[in-house]
C-alpha cells in the first residue's frame, strides 16, 4: 500500500463497522498517526470495530493540521492523539479530555 509521507503525519479516517457507534466514531473521525503505527481496529472510547475510509490518507503540516482541527471543532467533533499504548488525549472539541486505561 502506497502512503504519501512527505512530511508531516498522515490523517487516517475511520468509522463504525456496525453504526451506529458512540460520540467519538458516529459520524466517523480521523487520526493522525506515525507512518509505521497500525491502523486502530476499534474506536478508544467505545470499542466499537472500526475500518479505515476508502481514500488515501491526506499529509498535513503542523499549520494545516491547527486549521484543521478549528474546523473539526467548529463542527462538533472531538479528535483525539495517541499519548502512549491505549491512552488518548483529546486535541479539539466537546468529549473527555482522555480517553483511556489509566
Ligand atoms: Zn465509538
Amino acid at each position: 500500500m502506497m502512503q504519501a509521507h512527505l512530511y508531516g503525519v498522515p490523517i487516517h479516517e475511520y468509522a463504525p463497522v456496525d453504526p451506529p457507534g458512540c460520540a467519538l466514531c458516529c459520524y466517523g473521525f480521523e487520526r493522525l498517526q506515525r507512518i509505521d503505527e497500525p491502523a486502530l481496529e476499534q474506536c478508544p472510547a467505545c470499542g466499537a470495530a472500526l475500518r479505515r475510509m476508502p481514500g488515501a490518507p491526506q499529509v498535513v503540516s503542523g499549520e494545516a493540521h491547527r486549521l484543521r482541527e478549528s474546523h473539526l471543532a467548529r463542527h462538533g467533533f472531538t479528535q483525539y492523539r495517541r499519548t502512549r499504548k491505549g491512552h488518548y488525549e483529546k486535541t479539539t472539541g466537546d468529549g473527555p479530555d482522555t480517553i483511556g486505561d489509566d
